[in-house]
């Protein structure tokens, strides 16, 4: 049987971080095979973990990996953004720590059914919620030229954008493309050699764009850090994990939004907005692995933390 080795990324610093305490109540919001919450258990036992991922095979992964916790474990199959509603179902009201491990996991990306490695071949699917209608192949052989070209420039930042929504545009008109394999090739064959990196796939940033766009990740990301935020009591902390440029601005941003205590344009004589301090950024700069969990584990390459601890007074 396949047994999937996701080691989680930044794992002492996240549980440092959240810092868990006996009795308290921690979310994952994207529990995955369960790393994380296995290092929050380790340290503090007597803790309520929240574990939410979109995946219900990493959820049934992380069941069973977490089994001595059961008691103190629930697991929803949600996407995060809806942790107000499932925590309310829950009888919570607050939490005491909460974690975001942005990206995909292992049990995903090494299982060429799931569609989301361009290494081996699949099917191009890339739902992380394998309820969900809207996968890759729709994207790709249903979106317009333009709506193709967006998707490429905007979430993988693809400088040959055009030229591989052209060959894309060119290919389907003699029938659907439907696996991972022959889109990978076709980037591979459009983006000429000399632009093709040692240690980076030219298909890279075409399936990342991809699947950000089948699991709407930064809408999602966007949304969801404003739930998160609202479910965390005072003097709590919310950590992030991402793994590219996009993500990262975005939780960049809401943080020192959040940590600001003036919003008025500069050319006001005076404050006007009612804005207060909300959190506290403990990460300066991001925290990203050493290099000795970069060699490691080489999936926390691209990983970078970011935490805030939300103020006191704001509720
Ligand atoms: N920290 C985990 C790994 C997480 S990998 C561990 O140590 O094992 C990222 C996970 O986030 C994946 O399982 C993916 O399905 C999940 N995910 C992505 N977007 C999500 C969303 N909007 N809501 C819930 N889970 C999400």
């Amino acid at each position: 049987m396949y047994k999937p080795r996701h080691v989680p990324v930044l794992a002492s610093e996240v549980v440092h971080l959240l810092d868990p305490k006996p009795g308290g109540i921690y979310v994952d919001g994207t529990i995955g095979l369960g790393g994380h919450t296995q290092a929050l258990f380790a340290l503090e036992p007597r803790i309520t973990v929240v574990g939410i991922d979109l995946d219900r095979e990493a959820l049934s992964y992380a069941k069973k990996r977490l089994a001595s916790f059961a008691s103190r474990l629930h697991l929803v199959h949600a996407s995060y953004t809806d942790l107000q509603k499932h925590l309310r179902i829950l009888g919570i009201e607050k939490v005491d720590g909460l974690l975001l491990d942005l990206g995909v996991s292992s049990l995903q990306l090494d299982n060429p059914e799931r569609g989301f490695s361009f290494r081996a071949n699949g099917p191009l699917d890339m739902r992380m919620d394998t309820s969900q209608h809207l996968t890759a192949l729709d994207i790709v052989n249903n979106l317009t030229e333009k709506e193709l070209v967006d998707i490429l420039f905007r979430y993988g930042e693809e400088s040959f954008a055009r030229e591989i929504v052209r060959a894309i545009v060119a290919t389907r008109k003699s029938g659907a493309i439907e696996t991972t394999t022959q889109l990978a090739d076709l980037v591979c064959r459009t983006i000429p050699k000399r632009f093709h990196l040692r240690r980076k796939h030219p298909a890279t940033r075409t399936f990342q764009a991809l699947r950000v766009a089948v699991n709407d990740e930064l809408r999602n990301l966007q949304n969801g850090l404003q739930t998160a935020f609202q479910c965390l009591a005072p003097d709590s902390v919310i950590a992030v994990i991402s793994f590219h440029s996009l993500e990262d601005r975005i939780v960049k941003r809401f943080f020192h939004y959040k940590a600001l205590d003036c919003i008025c344009p500069p050319s006001l004589p005076e404050c006007v907005c009612d804005k207060q301090v909300e959190g506290k950024i403990l990460t300066r700069k991001p925290i990203v692995p050493s290099k000795e969990e970069m060699e490691n584990n080489p999936r926390s390459r691209a990983a970078k933390l970011r935490a805030m601890r939300k103020s006191k007074a704001s509720t």
